[in-house]
C-alpha cells in the first residue's frame, strides 16, 4: 500500500469528501487555517464510515470540527474567507487565535528540559525521576493529525524544532551520569514517521553503550491506528521488525506506547497483522488515550476498546484528561464525568485490562489522577491522587479537592479542607531553583 496524504490543499481531491455538503468543506477550510490538518488513503479509506460523517468518530480525529474554534474565533477566519482576503492576512489573525489559545501549556519548555555540562540538553525532558523522554529530530511529524493534539502548535509551525535534536549522543551521556534513569521513550511527533535507517542510527548507539540501568526502550506513537503498513508494506517494513528484534536480544524491554481512541481503529486486517508482527519481534504494545468530547465520551466505547485491545495481546495503560491547550473547549469532558466513564468501563473488563489507570491530568506537578467523588464529614470532594511526581515522594498520596461539577482542570478545583494542596509549596521550590539553574547557565 502507497502512503497517501491529504492536507488543506489537496483534501478536496478525497472522492469521499466531494460527495459532502458544501457547508462542512468550508468549516474544514476555516478551522485548518487554525489547528494542523492532516490525513491519508488508509484512514479515509479502511477506518472513515462515510455514511456516519459528521458523525463518524474516526473523521472527528482528522476532520477540523467546526466547533474547535470558539464561535468569534471561527467567524473572524470565515469573513477573511468570504471576503477573499490574503493568505498572509489570514495567517496573521490565525496566529493571533493561536496565541489565545495557550499553546505552551505545563511549562515543558522551561521546567523539563534538564541542564547538562552547563547547557540545556536540547530534545530531551527529565520530569519524573525513572523515564526521559527523547525527541529525534526527524520523528516530529505524524501520518496523521489528530484534531485534538496538545502538540498541535508544532505541527502549525509555532514551536521551533530547536527543542528537537538530531543526536543521540550527549543524551546516552546524560542517561549514564543518571543512575535513576530507567526508561528513554522516544517521542514526537511520531517516531515511527522517520525510516529504518534513522531509527537504527538512534538506537544502536543506545543499545551498544550497554547502560545497565536503562532497561526499558520506549516508542510513542500512533502509527497502529494511522499507518499500519508501516510494518506491512513499506519498503523498510522489514528493517523496522529487525530493528526491534535486535533491541529485545540485546536484553532491553521494548515497549511500544500505542494510541488508540477508539475500538473501530481495532478493526481493519492491516492493524491485526501488524500487532501481530510487532509481538513476534518480543516487544509489548501499551495503549493509552484521552477521553474525547464528541469521540469516545461514552464507557461502553471505552470498554469494548480495552478488551479488544487485550484480546489481540496489547496492554491497555492510560486514560487521560484532555489537556487546557487549543480546543479543550470542544474536546473536554468535566472530571466528574471523566471519572464516571472511566468507572463504568472498568467495571465491564476483566483484571487483565485493568492495567489501565485513569482518569489522569498531566499537569505540571506530575499525572494527577482522579480516584473519584466522595464524602468526608458531609462535604462532597474530589479524591485524587499522584501517579507520577516531580518529587515521587507525592506519588499514592491522596489528597482532596473542593466538589465542581464542571471543572475540566486541575486549576478549576480547589484545595477542600486546606487553603493550599500539599504539594503546592515544593512545586514552587522546584520552579525557583530551575529558574536559578537557567539563569546560571545564562539561558534565561
Ligand atoms: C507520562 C510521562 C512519562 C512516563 O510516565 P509513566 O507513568 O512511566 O508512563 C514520562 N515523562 C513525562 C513528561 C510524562 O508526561
Ligand atoms: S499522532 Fe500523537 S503527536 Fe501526532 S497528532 Fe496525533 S496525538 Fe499529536
Amino acid at each position: 500500500m502507497k502512503y497517501r496524504a491529504y492536507t488543506l490543499h489537496n483534501f478536496r481531491e478525497i472522492p469521499q469528501v466531494k460527495k459532502l455538503p458544501e457547508e462542512y468543506l468550508f468549516d474544514i477550510e476555516v478551522v485548518a487555517r487554525v489547528f494542523p490538518f492532516k490525513t491519508n488513503n488508509y484512514v479515509v479509506n479502511e477506518l472513515i464510515n462515510w455514511d456516519e460523517v459528521p458523525e463518524d468518530p474516526i473523521f472527528r480525529i482528522n476532520f477540523p470540527q467546526r466547533g474547535m474554534l470558539l464561535p468569534h474565533h471561527y467567524e473572524k477566519i470565515a469573513s477573511l474567507l468570504r471576503n477573499g482576503a490574503s493568505e498572509h492576512e489570514i495567517q496573521k489573525v490565525a496566529f493571533e487565535i493561536r496565541m489565545e489559545l495557550n499553546p505552551h501549556p505545563a511549562g515543558q519548555l522551561d521546567l523539563n528540559v534538564p541542564v547538562f555540562r552547563g547547557r540545556r540538553l536540547r530534545g530531551v525532558q527529565h520530569k519524573y525521576y525513572e523515564t526521559i523522554l527523547f525527541f529525534p529530530s526527524q520523528g516530529q511529524t505524524c501520518h496523521a493529525y489528530c484534531t485534538f493534539c496538545f502538540r498541535w502548535p508544532q505541527f502549525v509551525g509555532m514551536k521551533d524544532l530547536k527543542f528537537a535534536m538530531a543526536e543521540i549522543e550527549p543524551v546516552i551521556e546524560y542517561i549514564k551520569e543518571h543512575p535513576e534513569i530507567t526508561d528513554i521513550l522516544f517521542t514526537g511527533g511520531d517516531p515511527m514517521t522517520m525510516s529504518a535507517k534513522l531509527l537504527r542510527s538512534y538506537m544502536e548507539p543506545l543499545i551498544k553503550a550497554d547502560i545497565p540501568h536503562l532497561q526499558n526502550i520506549r516508542i510513542g506513537t500512533r502509527f497502529l491506528t494511522y499507518w499500519p503498513y508501516r510494518v506491512l508494506t513499506d519498503p523498510d517494513a522489514d528493517d523496522i521488525l529487525r530493528l526491534f528484534e535486535e533491541i529485545v536480544k540485546s536484553g532491553k524491554h521494548l515497549s511500544i506506547m500505542a494510541h488508540f481512541n477508539h475500538w473501530r481503529e481495532l478493526e481493519t486486517r492491516a492493524l491485526e497483522e501488524a500487532v501481530r508482527r510487532i509481538r513476534s519481534t518480543g516487544a509489548n504494545i501499551r495503549t493509552q488515550s484521552p477521553l474525547l468530547n464528541h469521540i469516545n465520551d461514552h464507557a461502553d466505547v471505552w470498554s469494548t476498546m480495552w478488551k479488544k485491545q487485550v484480546k489481540l495481546g496489547m496492554i491497555p495503560y492510560y486514560m487521560f484528561v484532555v489537556r487546557d491547550t487549543g480546543a479543550q473547549h470542544y474536546f473536554g469532558l468535566p472530571l466528574v464525568r471523566a471519572w464516571n466513564i472511566f468507572r463504568r468501563a472498568y467495571q465491564q473488563v476483566s483484571g487483565l485490562a485493568r492495567t489501565v489507570r485513569g482518569p489522569s491530568m498531566s499537569a505540571t506537578p506530575g499525572k494527577i489522577h482522579v480516584l473519584g467523588v466522595s464524602k468526608v464529614n458531609g462535604e462532597k470532594v474530589f479524591v485524587l491522587q499522584f501517579l507520577q511526581g516531580r518529587n515521587p515522594d507525592w506519588v499514592r498520596r491522596p489528597f482532596f479537592a473542593k466538589y465542581n461539577e464542571r471543572a475540566i482542570w486541575i486549576d478549576e478545583l480547589e484545595p477542600a479542607f486546606s487553603d493550599k494542596f500539599f504539594f503546592e509549596d515544593e512545586m514552587e521550590e522546584i520552579r525557583q531553583r530551575k529558574i536559578k539553574e537557567l539563569a546560571e547557565i545564562g539561558a534565561i
